[in-house]
């Protein structure tokens, strides 16, 4: 089982979230254990302040190392060798996410899920108690917990025997490499016009697959050229990074 715990200032944006979907069944069936705690619990005083002006002046306000550093600490144990869990910091500086990561997530330690706000954490919070910094894309948003969210959706669907039939994921963008999955249809075989390509109702396995390798290039050609010069140049540097991108030589 996957334990992940999370650290926000907001622990009620998490509710349905964890209830619903691949998240709530997952935590049903015993593949992850998802813990939320609130920072302010570890706030000293009366006013449980999590967060003060910036040295130097300037907008907004900063994390500031109490009460942080001791939550992290009391959740994850001191920074160093010895420390179990990951401690990763949600953050638009970090390193983007993407499918290999997350996979690698999945398979790990012990996550803490760091969400912060305002203008961020003090530099000495990351010094002090987090591994990494995870970014979910090139924008800003006002908080972590969405962004923490987006990584345990994306880690709980990996797990084993969380989703019913696990070549759905075998064949999903970005899955077996730097490919985008073609295009899907399901009933009805003729709507408003438009047929389903009849190779998907010939019962044809082998010809079903080579339409949809064939597709997958082409959609991946069409909308994002680069990640087939990205798996490519992989496949002549290391015959294994070929063989976890998937593709093929025809
Ligand atoms: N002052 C920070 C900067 O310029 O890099 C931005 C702070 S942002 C308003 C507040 C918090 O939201 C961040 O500290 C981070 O936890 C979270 N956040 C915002 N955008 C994010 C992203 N793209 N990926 C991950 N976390 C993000």
């Amino acid at each position: 089982m996957l334990e992940i715990d999370i650290l926000t200032i907001h622990p009620g944006l998490f509710g349905p979230f964890l209830e619903t979907a691949f998240v709530g069944m997952a935590r049903t069936q015993g593949a992850v254990a998802l813990g939320i705690h609130d920072l302010r619990d570890w706030a000293g005083d009366r006013h449980r302040s999590v967060d003060d002006s910036p040295y130097g002046g300037g907008p907004g306000m900063v994390m500031t190392p109490d009460p942080m550093v001791p939550a992290i600490e009391d959740l994850a144990g001191v920074k160093g060798p010895e420390r179990r869990t990951r401690v990763i910091h949600l953050s638009p500086q970090g390193r983007p996410l993407d499918q290999r990561k997350l996979a690698a997530l999945a398979s790990g330690p012990p996550l803490l899920l760091v969400c912060s706000r305002f203008e961020g954490l003090d530099q000495r919070i990351l010094d002090l108690a987090v591994d990494e910094e995870i970014s979910i894309g090139d924008y800003v948003l006002s908080g972590g917990e969405i962004p923490a969210m987006v990584l345990i959706e994306g880690i709980v669907r990996l797990l084993p025997g969380v989703l019913g039939n696990p070549r759905s994921i075998e064949t999903e963008s970005f899955q077996g490499g730097d490919l985008l999955e073609g295009p899907q249809y399901t009933r009805p075989p003729i709507y408003r016009g438009l047929s389903v390509p009849q190779v998907l109702r010939s019962g044809d396995h082998a010809a079903i697959d080579a339409w949809r390798r064939k597709n997958a290039h082409a959609r991946t050609n069409e909308r994002r050229p680069e990640l087939l010069g990205r798996a490519a140049s992989a496949s002549t540097a290391d015959p294994d990074e070929r063989d976890r991108t998937g593709l093929r030589k025809d």
